[in-house]
Order: C-alpha cells, then structure tokens, then sequence
C-alpha cells in the first residue's frame, strides 16, 4: 500500500469518519490528531510489510532478523521442514543467499553458517541475506554422509529439482524457486565428509560469459580460499543444472561453492575460513561496510582427477590432504582382509591432494583421492 499525504483525510471526511466527536473544535482536533496517528501507524506498518522479505514463514522488515522454516510438501514420501533465516538490512542492497548442509555432515560448513546467523548485525547489512544452514536435515540427524537417507539421493545433483519427484528433488525445487530465483548472488557450501580427509578450497565456475564470470572470480577471490578449482565444464541448460551453485548461475545470478573441513570434524581454522570468506565477499558485494579481503596468488587448478579404487578392501592412505605429488606417485593402497596388498592408487598427473579417503572401508569403485592439477593461465 501506498501511503502519500491526500491519503489523510480532509475535517470533512474526518467528520464522517468520526461523527460522534466532531461538534466542538477542540475535541474535533484531538480527535483528529489521534486518528491521523492511527493511520500514519498503520501506513508505517504497510510500508514495514512492503519493504520486508519473507521466506518460508519467516519474515524480516527493514534492521531486523528473522528465522522460520520452508515446508517442502509431503510427496512420494515424507515431507521435510528446512530452516532458514532472513536478515534484512536496514539499508537496500543486494540479495545473497547463503547454503549449507546439502551434505549433513560436512559439518565444518554447517556451523560456519551457524555462526554467520550469530555475527550478521542488520543494522550494518545492506540488502538481504537469506541464510539456509541444513538442508538435508535428515542426514545431519542420521550421520549419513554423500546422500539423502530418505531417498539416497544426493542433494546437490537434483537441481532445480522436481515437484512430483523424491524429498531430494521437492526439497531441490522449492529452494530454486523460494532461494535461488529470489537471490542476486548466492554462496553453496560444503567441506570434506565423513570419509574424506580435505583441504580447503572454492570452485570458480568459468560459463563462457566474460561479464558474469568477472563477477563470479571476483566473487571467489574476495572470500580468500586460496586454491581454486576453475570448473568450466557445467551443464549450460538450466532445466538441467544439477548443482546448486549451476542453478543460479545458468539463471544469471552469479554463485560459487566453497569447501572447508573434512572427516567429521569442526576444527576452528576451518570454521574461520568461511564466516570470514563470508563477511569478506559480503564486503565485495558492498553489503557491509570496509574492504574485502581478497586472496592475491591463489593456486588455481585447471582439472580434477579422481583417483577410484581398483579393488574392494581395506584402505591405508600414504599421502596427507594438501599433500603436493608427482605423477605416478603412490597415494595409498588397498589389502585384502588378510593383510596382502591387492592395488596400489597412484597420481595420475602431478597436483596437489584436494582430498583422500579418510577411512579404511573401501569398495570397488569409491574415491581414493581427488587431486587438482595446477594452471599457471586461468
Ligand atoms: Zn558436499
């Protein structure tokens, strides 16, 4: 609604409005002065409604935070509730969205984002940040790494989702509707799972368009990881988008993923490197006042390897997370249950050890290691 001055009534229209009151002047004006309150209060309070953000049920107005959930509808099966929080900053800015937890228990970046929830002051922010700290709520609760237990899907290969699909693809659907296509800018983290010993790093999706991939390396080197992976082989359709981070940028919202913390655990260098990559790209983004801080040198990495194990068994890594190697170096090895070594897992290129399993169960197939090959020309 909006509120301009001949909105208020004239002593004519007040007179109609409150006959009972309006015989004698003086009555007349107190009258009049508590009913232009009335209506300058509930103006404000429909201007505070315009100018608020709602998401899921939580709705902030200008210099206030929020939080509420985002039902996503029962289906094939269950329905889930995820929690989301708005900050709206007293000023106008820009909408960020930040995401955690596709992964419940990459914990690292799920409390990193707790801990954003804490320090964002709305009275500093300008624009919007619309927080979402764990989206697979059901793997955080189970301690199920790599999937969705309800379904076994992975929540962040099912975008942008389906709404007559599994939990993974409603769920994926509602946060590109209610999340994604609302945002300007949008931030997706992860980190090292359960079974996977990580060393940080961020991914900078390179799409072909100079514009918007200016944006998105800006955007990457203001949050200040410094090792890079440039990904520049993301599906282009966004009926098909397939990772979060893909489905805004294929929707012209430029996004990035971020990775920190491995094995389960929340080591405080980790959490720091993403509350304060946070409040860093939040300063690039102009949404909070200062300068970012933004990483000069990183190690940028021009492809991924993935080493996968030959064999199922029993696994001894050799090698560290971060560990630099050459190629045909060994990086661990499988025995059998009686001890015998039955495959060795060796570098195929020379990089650096982004992450390595960090458990000894080991079947056909799985991820030894994931090694980034390094580019001098990004
Ligand atoms: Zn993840």
């Amino acid at each position: 609604m909006k509120c301009t001055k001949r909105a208020y009534p004239s002593t004519k229209d007040f007179q109609q409005f409150c006959p009972a009151v309006a015989y004698t002047a003086p009555a007349m004006k107190l009258s009049r002065l508590l009913c232009l309150l009335l209506m300058s209060a509930f103006c404000s309070a429909a201007m505070l409604a315009q100018n608020s953000f709602t998401l899921g049920n939580a709705t902030a107005a200008p210099g206030q935070k929020a939080t509420g959930i985002l039902e996503v509808p029962a289906g094939v099966d269950a329905a889930t509730s995820i929690p989301v929080v708005v900050v709206r900053g007293a000023k106008p800015g820009p909408v960020l969205a930040l995401v955690s937890g596709a992964h419940g228990t990459e914990y690292a970046s799920i409390i990193a984002l707790e801990k954003v929830i804490q320090v964002l002051d709305p009275a500093q922010i300008s624009g919007t940040v619309i927080i979402v700290p764990l989206l697979n709520i059901a793997s955080f609760e189970q301690k199920v790494p790599h999937v969705n237990p309800v379904d076994g899907k992975s929540m962040n290969r099912f975008y942008p989702g389906k709404q007559d699909g599994t939990q993974t693809e409603r769920a994926s659907y509602v946060i590109t509707k209610q999340v994604v296509e609302r945002c300007d800018y949008l931030v997706d983290y992860h980190g090292g799972d359960l079974d996977e010993n990580l060393r940080p790093y961020a991914y900078w999706p390179k799409s072909g368009d100079a514009r918007h991939d200016a944006i998105t390396r800006d955007m990457v080197l203001a949050f200040g990881l410094d090792h890079v992976i440039i990904w520049s082989d993301r599906p282009k359709d966004p009926a098909a988008s397939r990772y979060l981070d893909n489905t805004a940028n294929t929707r012209g919202k430029p996004a990035i993923a971020v990775e920190a913390g491995y094995s389960g655990t929340v080591q405080p260098d980790d959490v720091a490197l993403l509350t304060n990559g946070t409040l860093s790209l939040m300063r690039y983004l102009k949404m909070l006042p200062g300068a970012p801080t933004v990483v000069e040198h990183p190690v940028w990495l021009g492809k991924v390897d993935t080493v996968s194990s030959e064999q199922p068994g029993i696994f001894y890594p050799v090698v560290q997370r971060g560990t630099y190697v050459e190629a045909g170096m060994k990086i661990g090895y499988v025995t059998d249950y009686f001890g015998k070594t039955i495959y060795e897992a060796r570098a195929p290129a020379a990089g650096v050890v982004l992450y390595i399993c960090g458990v000894p169960s080991m079947k056909k197939g799985d991820t030894v290691a994931n090694i980034g090959e390094i580019t001098t020309n990004p």
